[in-house]
């Protein structure tokens, strides 16, 4: 932590979320918790470790590189892999009991002889058109297949819905009747795997008749909703917070100008502060002459373009501004008393102990900097920004 930057992770914020969505279930309804990318930038073992507190039954991951890094962390509950996963991967999955998602015909790869059997949930398409049989008597056949082999145990079958957070639910309906009328065909077949799944967080928290067996919720277990607009019927809260420090102070004169490409010209004498956060950590260069961050009690707005370990900041209307002083790039404020002791000056254990201990004043806070204020003016979602953050930013978690 020489650098001045870090993020927090509110562990207890994805225990808390878990366990809100985990309420709006039947009991009989099982709760995947996405923890794919890395717990969408959050850290995979942490993120499912905090599922699990609240209540997770099962954890979704999009690689078997991803499952394993799970499993291999000593969390027993059931994984499943989104992603196609190649026959060659079978025996790692089976060892390390990983459910793998039947996307495309392994019957025409050289299969490895394996001693278990693997898990297999048969994904359909039903208007996502990424993974999965459109075509129902296509899925029966190889479903027909996977049950057939005494090395393959067909426990699941699902679909992903591609609009469950548009205020029209059109798409969602057709989806919904692609889905019952693939699961009728699928029935005539004799195929009836135990869990069947759709929703994920838009359809958990949208409709109770979209749960089926079990629910997959990756977003809102972080504490945001699938889209800035979606109406959350439950308190959810982000877990992810970024800060760094202001590392240099100076004024410019009018004319002067900010940054790579000369992108912002000071039209008055303006204090420019400078922190370590680029587009390397996750910041988006895109995010240029159109944000802002938190300083003591005020936003202050990125100027020039962003680089690609730094940025700049107008802080001219704000009072106060120190160099040293800590930066809330997104999520909750940073603590007062951040900015009114020297914790640089302290061993590092003891810094990290000092963020823990300070931290607690503001958990319960909303954000100060959201990731869907900052998603819209980078054009894009909050997913996307999660997920970017630097694995060289260190994490304290909370
Ligand atoms: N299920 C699958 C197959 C996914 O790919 C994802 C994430 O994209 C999810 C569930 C979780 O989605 P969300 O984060 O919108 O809840």
């Amino acid at each position: 932590m020489f650098r001045g930057t870090f993020a927090v992770v509110n562990l207890q914020a994805i225990t808390n979320n878990v366990r809100t969505i985990k309420g709006l279930l039947r009991p009989s309804t099982k709760l995947l918790v996405a923890v794919k990318a890395d717990g969408y930038g959050h850290g995979a073992v942490p993120a499912a470790t905090a599922a699990l507190a609240g209540g997770a039954d099962a954890l979704g991951v999009a690689s078997l590189e991803e499952g394993l890094q799970i499993r291999t962390a000593g969390i027993e509950v059931p994984i499943l892999v989104f992603g196609r996963v190649s026959a060659s991967g079978l025996p790692i999955a089976a060892e390390y009991d990983i459910s793998v998602t039947l996307t495309s015909d392994w019957r025409n790869e050289q299969i490895p002889r394996r001693s278990k059997a693997v898990k297999v949930h048969l994904k359909l398409d039903t208007g996502m058109s990424r993974l999965g049989y459109t075509d129902a008597e296509e899925a029966a056949d190889i479903a027909k297949w996977v049950m057939s082999r005494e090395d393959m145990n067909l426990v699941g079958v699902y679909s992903h819905l591609a609009c469950a957070d548009a205020p029209d639910d059109t798409h969602l309906k057709g989806q919904v009747g692609r889905f019952e009328q693939a699961l009728r065909i699928l029935a005539q077949h004799g195929v009836r795997p135990r869990l069947v799944h759709l929703a994920n967080s838009a359809g958990t928290l949208r409709n109770p008749d979209l749960h089926y067996d079990m629910v997959r919720v990756g977003v809102s277990a972080y504490g945001y909703p699938p889209s800035p607009d979606f109406t959350l019927s439950v308190h959810l809260q982000p877990a992810l917070s970024l800060y760094a420090r202001i590392q240099r102070l100076a004024v410019i004169d009018v004319g002067q100008t900010v940054g790579y490409g000369a992108t912002f010209t000071a039209t008055r004498r303006t204090r420019v502060a400078t922190i370590p956060i680029g587009y390397a950590d996750g910041y988006f260069r895109i995010l240029s002459n159109r944000s802002e961050v938190w300083v003591n009690g005020f936003y202050a707005p990125v100027i020039g373009n962003v680089c690609m370990d730094q940025l700049m900041i107008d802080v001219t209307d704000i009072p106060e501004v120190k160099p040293l002083d800590w930066v809330t790039v997104y999520g909750q404020a940073v603590p007062q008393i951040w900015n009114q002791v020297d914790f640089s000056s302290q061993p590092d254990a003891v810094r990290t102990e000092f963020v823990l201990e300070t931290f607690t004043e503001t958990a319960a806070e909303s954000p100060v900097v959201s990731l869907d204020r900052l998603a819209k003016q980078a054009g894009t979602i909050s997913y996307e920004l999660m997920c970017a953050i630097s694995p060289r930013i260190p994490k304290i978690y909370f």
